[in-house]
């Protein structure tokens, strides 16, 4: 029986390595996956057989003879499973879906202040089925939904601990996750944005996602299969983990004092980075309009200039610190992190100053998904869970 068992385990196992692969590239051959995956062309043969048959991979034509019998080109049937992508913030809900290439393959952004009660729920289980409906997205061949939140959750038991920016503490979701017209897991917002940044481009080695929003948190992504929230990025051809700390509260960074005394935060102590970083440091100058603070800032408002000079210098004490305390690639993302690209070079030359072992900043990236990037990545954690199943 142990046979059996471990037999079958390497047969999922292999299946799940040759799905991964044929769906991270465009086209690709038997030949081709047998020598990447090192594994034996009857069994690569047997595997694709039975995948063809679930109708998950296909054969678009042959490619040219290099010599001996032409190979098939064998390509991934994206459509046939999604998956959908909620953000819930103060006053907007963001919608996406995506298949299994884990591409954003529509987005709507609305207006909807969030109140934690059976109606406003009941409102995004509708607004899901008219969007899906729009969208023209088969119902069946949805596989679930995730929803994004700022918020600390416990993901095993699906309960919001604490949500500032929601006013939400200690609730359970599930009497409501349950009512949505799919499968429905929450996610904390940084955790998924981090998701959707390295499954979409190649970050070598290990990843710190930095979310300068309206709050300031983040996410850890480690190059390793032993979180509880996992998914393979195909840029790396590897797994990765979110690292959720004992508590769920890991990279809560806004609250990292680093000006002892220093301007109070929200959450009552002073110094910390969330009243240094948050984009609100800047958007309240602008009326909340944080892309007017940049034009403004650009066209020539000293005063403006002043402030952005300041919040780049706290910026790049935080990014050391993070930086001391990893040692991995730091990518600037949330509000601030989508409209810092211009001033990247300035980032790395300020935190380049204030590192002990290395001087080039170079480790610290832009973010390269913006408002979508946390709706898309509650999604691409959907369909993980299935190609995890294949
Ligand atoms: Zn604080």
């Amino acid at each position: 029986m142990k046979g059996n068992a471990s037999n079958i385990q390497v047969k999922q196992l292999n299946r799940n390595r040759v799905f991964r692969y044929i769906n991270s590239r465009e086209k690709t051959s038997m030949p081709e996956i047998a020598m990447a995956l090192h594994i034996s062309t009857p069994t690569v043969l047997s595997i694709v057989n039975e995948l063809e048959k679930r109708q998950m991979v296909e054969v678009n034509g042959e490619f040219e003879s290099t010599g001996g019998r032409k190979a098939k080109i064998l390509t991934a049937v994206r459509n046939s499973r999604y998956a959908v992508g909620l953000d819930i913030t103060a006053n907007h809900v963001s919608i996406t879906y995506t298949d299994l290439s884990g591409r954003a393959l529509n987005h709507r952004r609305i207006r909807k202040p969030f109140v934690y009660s059976d109606d406003y729920f009941a409102e995004l289980a509708r607004l899901t089925e008219e969007f899906v409906k729009e969208w023209d997205v088969p119902p069946e061949k949805i596989e679930g939904m995730g929803i994004s939140m700022p918020a600390i959750i416990n993901s095993r038991e699906q309960i919001i601990t604490n949500s500032h920016a929601l006013g939400v503490y200690n609730v359970s979701c599930r009497s409501w996750t349950e009512k949505m017209p799919y499968r429905c897991d929450l996610v904390n917002d940084a955790n998924a944005a981090a998701v959707t940044e390295i499954s979409g481009r190649r970050i070598p080695g290990n990843m710190v996602y930095f979310s300068l929003s309206n709050t300031v948190g983040g996410a850890a992504l480690f190059r390793d299969d032993l979180g509880r929230i996992k998914f393979w990025s195909p840029w790396q051809g590897d797994t990765y983990s979110l690292y959720e700390g004992d508590n769920w509260r890991s990279c809560e960074f806004g609250h990292m004092v680093i000006h002892p005394g220093g301007e109070r935060c929200y959450c009552g102590k002073e110094g910390c980075v969330d009243a240094y970083c948050s984009a609100l440091k800047l958007a309240d100058r602008t009326e909340g309009n944080l892309e007017r603070f940049f034009l403004e800032m650009e066209a020539g408002n000293e005063e403006f200039q002043k402030v952005w000079e300041e919040y780049l210098q706290n910026l790049a004490i935080a990014v050391d610190n993070l930086r001391m305390c990893f040692d991995c690639r730091v990518v600037l993302g949330g509000y601030v992190g989508s409209n810092i690209s211009p001033y990247i070079d300035r980032i790395r030359r300020l935190a380049a100053e204030k590192n002990i072992f290395e001087k080039d900043g170079s480790y610290i990236d832009a973010c390269r998904y913006q408002k979508e990037a946390s709706a898309l990545g509650a999604a691409i954690l959907q369909i993980e869970r299935y190609i995890d199943t294949i």
